[in-house]
């Protein structure tokens, strides 16, 4: 499904139209201080972005940025810093003129990770830069936990994501919003579809009830195979959490003890409508709760029949009984399968998930290592 039209703000034509205007006259002016375009400095903002970000604007904030500079620094440094932005300007209007990258292709960074050198210059900038914004921006205090050093990170990520200016990003993206009666921060894009979902609930006369809800956090996720940690979607504000305590993070694990047990074959894969996955989960949860006690008693006999048949010199059985074991202790050693038993894992109303995914969001049961039942995030283009 396609994402319903913009408002004329948030066009990507218009997004298009300005970063070229932009980056024209940036050329111009640094043209006219007497500076080489290209090869220039290393260019840390160059990244193209998430569609949605785009939308946001933050390739905007830089350019502004850089036109404010322009008038109030001297000429040398108006000079290097005009190269600076008016490349970054000009990649991103190159890169918004190129087609829309797939949303999980995001990781715009493969240039720095490929280069050390360049990354350490720049990353000690960043680093200088992020001082002195965390002394004159009082949202950074409000929003960053860990303080300087976490702030130091998270804007080098932010960075490395083409945000390019993240105060002004927190500032003009990020809004309060109510949803359901409860309050919280999230992209102003998601704060519409919230509101649309509330409409889509308000039609059917569905009056839902929800306990906990979460947005936006700038945090990060440990990256794959112990790299770099990652920028959650939460960080950007385009992803809310629903009542988590009843609605968990299953893993592969989680998930296979739970095929297993209850003998429904769950269906994750986003591109299958949140209802119909919905339905399969909740056959899941009712029928592991009544199989799991038997369940149990069978796997626990059975294992004990085939060690005795190992200890009578059958080595046939080994394989078996090695699978049986580890079923067991997937099954016995999750803590949210053990909380599963006692009051489920899924609580959210199917309504809310159809209208949700109605209004514009994934419900994101499909990640490579497992479903996060509490977890929307505005849809990835398809
Ligand atoms: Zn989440």
């Amino acid at each position: 499904m396609l994402l319903p039209p913009e408002s004329p703000r948030l066009t990507v034509a218009g997004a298009r139209h300005c970063a070229r205007r932009f980056a024209v006259s940036l050329v111009a002016m640094a043209v006219l201080a007497g500076c080489a375009i290209a090869p220039g400095p290393p260019v840390p903002l160059t990244s193209p972005l998430p569609r949605p970000y785009l939308l946001a604007s933050p390739v905007h904030h830089s350019i502004d940025l850089a036109a404010e500079t322009a008038h109030t620094e001297g000429a040398h440094q108006l000079r290097a810093r005009a190269v600076i932005h008016a490349s970054a300007a000009l990649h991103a209007a190159r890169a918004l003129a190129a087609p829309p990258l797939p949303w999980a292709c995001a990781q715009n960074d493969a240039r720095l990770v490929a280069n050390a050198d360049e990354r350490v210059v720049l990353k000690a900038r960043s680093d200088a830069d992020a001082l002195a914004e965390w002394r004159t921006r009082p949202i950074l205090r409000r929003a960053v936990r860990r303080g300087l050093g976490g702030y130091q990170l998270l804007r080098w990520l932010y960075l490395r994501r083409g945000v390019c200016d993240v105060p002004a990003f927190f500032e003009g993206a990020i809004v309060p919003t109510r949803f359901l009666g409860l309050w919280l921060q999230v992209h102003r894009e998601v704060a519409d579809r919230l509101a649309r979902v509330e409409r889509l609930l308000r039609k059917q006369d569905a009056h839902l009830r929800i306990a906990r809800i979460g947005g936006f956090v700038p945090r990060t996720l440990r990256g794959p195979y112990g790299s770099l940690p990652w920028l959650s979607n939460h960080a950007f504000g385009l992803a809310v959490d629903i009542d988590p305590h009843r609605n968990p993070y299953l893993s592969i694990d989680d998930l296979v003890a739970l095929e297993r047990v209850s003998g429904v074959k769950l269906v994750r894969e986003a591109s299958v409508p949140a209802g119909d996955r919905w339905d399969r989960f909740v056959l899941a949860q009712r029928t592991y709760r009544a199989r799991i006690g038997p369940w149990l008693r069978d796997n626990a006999a059975a294992i004990h029949d085939l060690r005795l048949r190992r200890a009578r010199g059958d080595a046939t059985v080994v394989p078996e009984l090695d699978h049986l074991e580890r079923l067991r202790k997937l099954v016995t050693g999750s803590a949210r399968l053990r909380a599963a038993v006692r009051v489920g894992f899924l609580t959210l109303p199917r309504e809310l998930v159809v209208a949700m995914e109605d209004a514009g969001f994934t419900w994101c049961t499909d990640f490579p290592n497992g479903a996060d039942l509490m977890h929307f995030e505005l849809r990835r283009p398809r």
